[in-house]
């Protein structure tokens, strides 16, 4: 499907250090090293409402890399996918009357929106479940060869014992395993399972809920097995990066990488496994569940600056689970009206150590918060609240900053 419009990146004066990350795999910092263009995945959105701080905060994350990569002088293939069709958004369509597919465009348009309004450079492959249904079966049919397929009534199952390294990507035991697993998506208690663990790959058709017709009967693709069919076809094995939220260690990441290693046992799914923290509001994390979601289109409609919204996102390191409090976006937006009038001036603190810093801070597991504290450092110097700026002055400071808040931090100014 159409992605968004891409934001143009500048081009930088000096190349930024090769990109370090944490790898929850390892739980170690990992230095990437991409062969050719970097190659990262980010699971996307399910569009059955409007995107909250916690997705911004990921794919704002995940655009860090992106950028920290390109300024590393790394092209970036970056492959993102909508699950355009699943139970939350048909039982979404179905408790507000409103056709699936008429829900997952609108919601899909509005995160659009939202992730150009952010600055988000977009995906080169922007790729729908539905639109990937012929990739699921090739794939399914691909497990089924390698033996780790079965059937549960018109459902079918991957195996997980299939795969000798299942568990190793989330490093939990079984027991805890067993104990997430129903809170995210699993159904351990199903009877005819044969461990509880084992995913569903095809779920066959039901009544009332769409279905497409397949070698296995009328159904629609289970959740994981769509990301590593999309990942698999346009990304290829051992890619850099597979990216997304903290919930999606286990079972997703873990599951995708399973379905991965049985496809082709001589390769790996990802090199890196990045998972970005969590976000709260009142207290809990904000989930659809619980209802307390702050969303980046209510807050643009009611005309907070987009660059605002970002700030607040950057002064948190992504790997923290951290609380949305109102109070921070107020003071991002007085944050950049100090920054756009140090820019104003034209002159300013030398610009070119901040861009080291900058682009250092980022290459190290995508330091947000210590890029942010230079870029305040520098508009302190400039505007002489630090009172050395007379024997240092730089007379094209204020475009290398603009070109670095832009390319590196994705803040347009
Ligand atoms: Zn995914």
């Amino acid at each position: 499907m159409r992605a968004w419009p891409s934001p143009d990146v500048p081009v930088l004066p000096t190349t930024g250090p090769a990109v370090t990350l944490h790898d929850s795999a390892t739980d170690a910092l990992v230095t990437t090293s991409p062969r050719g263009a970097a190659r990262m995945y980010v699971c996307g959105i399910t569009p059955y409402d409007a995107t909250h701080m916690g997705h911004a905060a990921t794919y704002v994350a995940f655009d860090l890399l992106n950028r920290a990569w390109r300024s590393a002088g790394h092209e970036v293939t970056y492959v993102q996918n909508v699950t355009d069709v699943d139970d939350p958004l048909l039982e979404r369509a179905t408790r507000v009357n409103v056709d699936w597919r008429e829900l997952a465009l609108r919601e899909t348009e509005l995160f659009r929106q939202d992730m150009a309004a952010l600055r988000v450079l977009a995906p080169a492959h922007f790729v729908g479940a539905v639109e990937s249904i012929p990739l699921v079966v090739d794939l399914i049919e691909t497990l089924q060869a390698a033996g780790s397929i079965y059937a549960v009534e018109d459902d079918l199952y991957f195996s997980v014992t299939a795969d000798p390294a299942f568990g190793s990507h989330s490093r939990l035991s079984t027991a805890q395993m067993l104990e997430i697993y129903p809170e995210r998506g699993g159904d351990p208690e199903r009877p005819g399972k044969r461990d509880p663990l084992d995913c569903v790959v095809w779920r066959g058709a039901r009544e009332g809920e769409p279905s497409w017709e397949s070698p296995f009967g009328p159904g629609r693709p289970g959740w994981h097995v769509e990301c590593t069919a999309i990942a698999m076809e346009h990304l290829g094995g051992a890619f850099d990066v597979q990216g997304g939220g903290s919930d999606l260690v286990f079972p997703h990441h873990e599951m995708c990488a399973g379905h991965a290693h049985v496809a082709d046992p001589t390769n790996v799914f990802a090199q890196v496994y990045a998972h970005a923290g969590m976000v709260a509001y009142d207290g809990e994390k904000m989930s659809k569940s619980r209802g307390n979601l702050v969303f980046v289109s209510a807050l643009r409609n009611s005309d907070v600056d987009p660059m605002a919204i970002r700030l607040v996102l950057l002064n948190h390191h992504y790997r923290s689970d951290w609380e949305w409090l109102d109070g921070e976006l107020w003071e991002a937006v007085d944050t950049l009206q100090t920054w756009r009038r140090a820019l104003s001036l034209g002159a300013g603190a030398p610009a070119e150590p901040v861009v080291t810093e900058v682009l250092t801070a980022l290459a190290e597991d995508l330091d947000a918060p210590r890029a942010v504290a230079a870029v305040q450092a520098w508009v302190d110097a400039t505007l002489g609240v630090s009172g050395h700026l007379a024997d240092a002055s730089d007379a094209d400071a204020a475009l290398t900053m603009h070109s670095l808040l832009d390319a590196a931090l994705g803040l347009a100014l």
